[in-house]
This record gives C-alpha cells, sequence and structure tokens, in this order.
C-alpha cells in the first residue's frame, strides 16, 4: 500500500479510536498546565525565543562550516566523526563499529534518529542484543509499536494498558501507576546494568556543540549518565540538524526544551559529554559521534522551508495540534509526526510518496504559536502545497476535481442551485477522503445571494 493510502486507512481506524484519544487529551491536558507553570521561570520569553531561533537560523544558514568546526574539535579531543548519508549507511557503519569492540549487547538511551533508520530492528538481526533504558522506549520496544509521539513514545497507552504488558516482561503489578511503573523500569535496568558487560552504548544527542565538540544530552531518568560512564565504547547517533554554535548557548536551549517538551523548568539530569579526558573517572575510552543526513540537506535545499531544521524536536506543536489529537502519531506513518513531521518529511522522504502529510493541517496556527523556535509551521506547510502542484506531484484526477470545483465555486447559477444538489456535489467529491466515520456537513437552504435579494 502506497504511504497515502495507507495514511487514509490508518487514519479513518485511529480517529474511531476513542479509547485511545481520551488516553491521548489526558497527557495533553497534564502538558497544559505543567507548560504554564515552566513558563513562568521566564522573565522574558519571548527574548529567549527570539534569541534561539537566531542562532539556529544562523547555524542552517552556515551549516557546513559548522559541522566541519564541530568535526575539528571532537578530533582534536580525541573523539571520531563518521559521516552517513542515509539510512542504509547509518546503519552499516554503526554495526561494524559495534562489531569491532566484540560486543553482543548494546545499551541504547531514548534516540528518535534511532527509530528514523530502523537501528534496533537491524541491529538484532545482526545478532546483537539490544536493550533501551528509557521507559518510553522501552515500553514500546516491548509492545513491538513506533513511537507514538517524539517526547513522550508511549503517550497513547494508559497505565493499565502499560502494566499489563510490562507485567509478563519485568512483573510488574497489573494494578500499577506510572512511579511503579517507572520504579519497576528502573530496576529492570539497574539489573541488567550488573550483570551485562556494558562494552557499548548508543546515545542519541540533543544538541551537538560545535565550538567545543561536546554532546549534550538530557533526560529525566538518570540512565544515560549511567550508560555513558560505564560503557567502553560511547557511540552518539545524531541528525546533521543538532548543532548549536556554543557551549555558551545551552543556558538558552536547555531550559527551552524542558520547558516546551515536558513542562519542566529543567530535566532532571543534563549533561554535556565528550571523549575522555584525563580528568575523567568514568567516561567511555571511545567516543564516536555518525553524523546522519537521511534527507536533511533535501531540506536545506529549500530557502523558504529550511527554517523547519531549527526544531529542536520538543514535541509541543503535536501537543497543540487537532489533528495530531484526532489521528494520533502512528498514522502519519513517520518517526516525526504531528506538524513538524508534516514539513519536513515531503522534503526528506520524498514529495512523491508523502506530500499527503502537508495536507493533513487544518492550518489553524496552533502549532507556529506554541514553537519556541518560532517555525512558520503552518505557512510551511502551504509553501510544501504550493511546491508540489508546481514539481507536478498533482494526480491528473485531483487537478480535474479541482478545477471542475473552482468553476462551480466562481458560478452564481451554480452557487444559487438546490441545497440537496450542492450536498450530493459534496459527498462526491470527497466521500474517500472523508471518510465514513465523520457525518458531511449540510450547506443552507439558500445560498447568500439568494437571501441578500431576498431582503433579509
Ligand atoms: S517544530 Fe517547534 S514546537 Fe514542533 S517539535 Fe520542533 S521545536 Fe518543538
Amino acid at each position: 500500500m502506497r504511504p497515502a493510502d495507507q495514511f487514509l486507512n490508518d487514519t479513518i481506524n485511529a480517529s474511531a479510536n476513542k479509547e485511545q484519544r481520551n488516553v491521548v487529551v489526558v497527557h495533553q491536558q497534564r502538558y497544559h498546565e505543567a507548560l504554564g507553570k515552566a513558563r513562568s521561570q521566564y522573565k522574558n520569553e519571548v527574548l529567549a525565543k527570539d534569541r534561539a531561533a537566531y542562532l539556529k537560523w544562523k547555524v542552517t544558514e552556515n551549516l557546513d562550516k559548522y559541522l566541519i568546526d564541530f568535526e575539528a574539535t571532537l578530533i582534536r579531543r580525541g573523539g571520531r566523526v563518521v559521516w552517513a548519508h542515509d539510512a542504509e549507511t547509518a546503519r552499516k557503519e554503526i554495526v561494524q563499529l559495534i562489531t569491532k569492540t566484540g560486543a553482543q549487547q548494546v545499551f541504547k538511551s531514548k534516540s528518535m534518529l534511532s527509530e528514523e533508520i530502523a537501528l534496533n530492528s537491524f541491529l538484532r538481526s545482526s545478532s546483537l542484543e539490544v536493550i533501551e533504558t528509557d521507559v518510553g522506549e522501552y515500553i514500546i520496544d516491548v509492545a513491538a509499536e513506533a513511537p507514538f509521539h517524539m517526547v513522550n513514545p508511549a503517550m497513547h497507552k494508559s497505565e493499565k494498558e502499560i502494566a499489563a504488558l510490562l507485567n509478563s516482561k519485568i512483573g510488574t503489578s497489573m494494578d500499577a501507576d506510572a512511579d511503579t511503573i517507572t520504579a519497576d523500569v528502573r530496576d529492570a535496568m539497574r539489573a541488567y546494568f550488573n550483570k551485562a558487560s556494558l562494552d557499548v552504548c548508543i546515545t542519541g544527542a540533543n544538541f551537538l556543540i560545535a565550538d567545543s565538540g561536546m554532546v549534550a544530552i538530557t533526560e529525566n531518568e538518570g540512565n544515560i549518565r549511567m550508560i555513558t560512564a560505564l560503557a567502553k565504547t560511547h557511540i552518539v547517533i545524531a541528525g546533521i540538524d543538532k548543532i548549536i554554535p556554543s557551549i555558551n548557548d545551552i543556558d538558552t536551549f536547555f531550559p527551552l526544551l524542558a520547558t516546551y517538551g515536558t513542562g519542566q523548568k529543567l530535566t532532571v539530569y543534563n549533561s554535556v559529554i565528550g571523549p575522555k579526558t584525563a580528568d575523567d573517572h568514568d567516561a567511555a575510552t571511545e567516543f564516536i559521534v555518525v553524523l546522519i543526513d537521511n534527507g536533511r540537506t533535501n531540506l536545506l535545499a529549500q530557502p523558504d522551508q529550511r527554517q523547519a531544521l531549527s526544531c529542536i524536536k520538543c514535541g509541543a506543536c503535536a501537543n497543540v495540534c487537532p489533528v495530531f489529537t484526532f489521528i494520533g502519531g502512528h498514522s502519519y506513518g513517520v518517526t516525526s509526526s504531528g506538524p513538524i513531521g508534516a514539513v519536513t518529511q515531503p522534503h526528506e522522504k520524498g514529495f512523491d510518496e508523502f506530500k499527503h502529510l502537508s495536507y493533513a493541517s487544518s492550518l489553524c496556527g496552533n502549532c507556529t504559536q506554541i514553537c519556541p523556535m518560532k517555525i512558520d509551521l503552518h505557512n510551511h506547510l502551504l509553501r510544501n502545497r504550493r511546491d508540489s502542484v508546481q514539481q507536478g506531484h498533482a494526480k491528473s484526477a485531483e487537478k480535474l476535481m479541482w478545477y471542475s470545483w473552482k468553476k462551480m465555486m466562481l458560478s452564481r447559477k451554480n452557487m444559487n442551485k438546490g441545497a440537496s444538489i450542492k450536498n450530493f456535489m459534496l459527498k462526491s467529491f470527497f466521500k474517500t477522503s472523508w471518510g465514513e466515520n465523520r457525518e458531511f456537513p449540510k450547506v443552507a437552504e439558500k445560498s447568500f445571494n439568494q437571501i441578500w435579494r431576498e431582503g433579509r
């Protein structure tokens, strides 16, 4: 099935799943309450957002320079950089790096990029054991699902569902609450750490710091600190868009990410990690950063839309998006779901197969309003739609439909036709995309023009 057909299919099913929607809405309500409190830490939040948006704009406009700076500094400090053009290259490079160490197990932190390049299944098919150490990632790994939301991968699952899922895996009680579930997963991880040989860990990166050649990672559970301190080899996987200019900018980005990501003033553990120095007691002796493009340079090549590379993956835009709430993260069929995914994925994966995501929006502008990086999300969706048509991705049937629609809308005679004919036309035009679970809106009995003429 083509991604667009799959999307239609999945959205129809997801929109009928009220139970899942209720769970998502509860999460979103909690998020909004926390967000309000976290935002109160700012004396001048507008200035913080302006500063962050400017810094990321500067990086995006000069990405080649900043990436080379990062690489040079990291090498000077004793680390290594591996460049990967696409997902396949990245997977092969990572497996090769692990194989060289002789490790049989890999401890992983949460990384959306790892999901994007389907790393876990590749590692497992290469006879490596993969242990997810983030609670959310661990849950969806046990459930064999894709992440639902970029910050909260198991957002769609109720506590009851999660407890039942983990009961057979690690013996979590069937009526466990969120705190108990987190504690159980933490205990399971600690037991693993104690008995396993921690040779290799793979982490993501929230930011790559160009002037220091270091990697900034933020988390709430402390497991990243644990695995990066204990492993002999630390492999960082990061998109080329993760660069920030300087270590001095970290006090702008960490609080913004915490505020908009989870509604915290600051996440509990914030680490800046690099190659081991003589003063470090606990750190990997080998530190390698795999820099992955995987379509990001396609977006970089679009001057009108490249601003989307400023995204810090806080997930706030999905939390306020009525479409995301209704259809859920899985329906998008890509790791980066919600408004930002709808902007970036057609560029990164190809308009031919993914242009439909840019149409999955009400264009209400909630996403643009909340984005801490001031990304003009809803207008980028319109720009994508423009590009899609200009590049000839609209099918003949679609073009004919809109041609007929325009003709009809511009004809006074047609607009004054009876409501039953207009309702019939509406249903004929939008039958497939409207789906079976939604009732069609009914047009008014008389057009505005008719009412005006009647003098009412
Ligand atoms: S687009 Fe903005 S709101 Fe959405 S995830 Fe990225 S930074 Fe957050």
